[in-house]
């Protein structure tokens, strides 16, 4: 039994989720080595190494692995196949498109959103937006795994495998990289943040929203996030929305703030290690998930909150 683990990374860089998905990758019981495909990935591949746990690094530079397109990616996992019983990878926006290929080529079904590893071919997953967790019993040959890493500590530096390089696959030539826009923010970011302060609907505009959820986000030194009805609303951008349909988050504290507590929000902080609600409504759904609740008007509790937190 061995497993192979596809990186998360920026080629200079390797993302967090990698060693959350190495702790899953981990609890099948057999050696885990790591792939990392890209192009001048060397230093991401250095990062990999030093992760506990891991046998080896095998580092595909190519210039067709650059943004870790999922046909180049499939075709570069599937040669290297035949050693592994389980292919696992986070369930990123690479992990997502790269694993349900893989599997397909391989002929089998992909377990995705990995919650919990019971035995080497046992998982637990959410369906339902979270409201339910299956376990399912694979009975495959070979396993085709995405992690949510949401669910996984980081698997600790202090390691020192090798690293191995290994030739990437001829790209099959049926997609290419048009460009990336990539937003930019002095913020930490969303997925990786250990606070995030959300907001709802209840802050009825752009400007409520900036001007009452933003300076408790910068004493906390948090990531924003928002609702669904927030977004729609244009209160906020698309790519701070928390839920079923935008980030899975899990920080160590969640502050949700005039937020109802829909379960398609839920589905997306409830692994939060501690969850804060401020709401006016006493009976508002979100305080069933809430450690601490506060009932009030959020526009009267923030300001007070806000200038009795230190600067961060
Ligand atoms: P509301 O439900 O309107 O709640 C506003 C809350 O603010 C209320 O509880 C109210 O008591 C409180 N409030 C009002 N004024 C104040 C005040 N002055 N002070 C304090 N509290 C106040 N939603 C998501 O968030 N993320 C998703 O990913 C997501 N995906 C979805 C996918 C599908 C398929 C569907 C159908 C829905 C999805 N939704 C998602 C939408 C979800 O069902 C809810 O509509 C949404 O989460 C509601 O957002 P809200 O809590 O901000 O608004």
């Amino acid at each position: 039994m061995t497993t192979l683990l596809i990186a998360e990374h920026s080629n200079s860089k390797l993302s967090e989720q990698t060693a959350k998905a190495l702790t899953a990758a981990l609890a099948l019981g057999a050696p885990v080595d790591i792939l990392v495909a890209g192009h001048e990935a060397g230093a991401a591949a250095q990062a990999a190494s030093q992760l506990t746990g891991v046998r080896k690094v095998l580092l595909a530079d190519e210039v067709s692995l650059a943004h870790q397109l999922a046909e180049p990616l499939a075709a570069t996992v599937l040669a290297l196949a035949d050693g592994y019983d389980a292919i696992v990878a986070p369930a990123t926006a690479v992990g997502k498109t790269v694993a349900p290929r893989v599997a397909a080529l391989l002929d089998v079904s992909q377990v995705s959103e990995v919650i919990e590893v019971l035995a080497p071919d046992t998982f637990k997953r959410p369906i339902y937006a979270g409201n339910a967790i299956q376990t399912v019993k694979t009975g495959q040959a070979r396993n085709v795994l995405t992690i949510r890493t949401a669910s996984f500590r980081p698997a600790a530096a202090g390691g020192s495998a090798p690293v191995e390089t290994v030739a990437a696959a001829a790209d099959p030539g049926i997609s290419r990289h048009v460009g990336s826009q990539v937003s930019e923010s002095a913020r930490p970011e969303l997925t990786a943040a250990r606070v995030v302060v959300s907001g709802g609907r209840a802050l009825g505009s752009a400007e409520k929203f900036s001007e009452v959820i933003l300076p408790l986000a910068d004493r906390l030194g948090a990531a924003v996030g928002a609702s669904r009805a927030a977004v729609d609303a244009g209160y906020a951008p698309n790519d701070w929305q928390v839920g079923q349909t935008g980030k899975i988050v899990a920080p160590d504290l969640y502050v949700a703030i005039g937020i109802s507590g829909a379960i398609q929000h839920i589905a997306g902080m409830k692994d939060a290690r501690c969850i804060v609600a401020i709401n006016k409504d006493g009976d508002a759904p979100i305080f069933q998930v809430a450690d601490y609740g506060l009932v009030g008007d959020l526009f009267e509790i923030l300001p007070e909150l806000t200038a009795a937190l230190p600067a961060a």
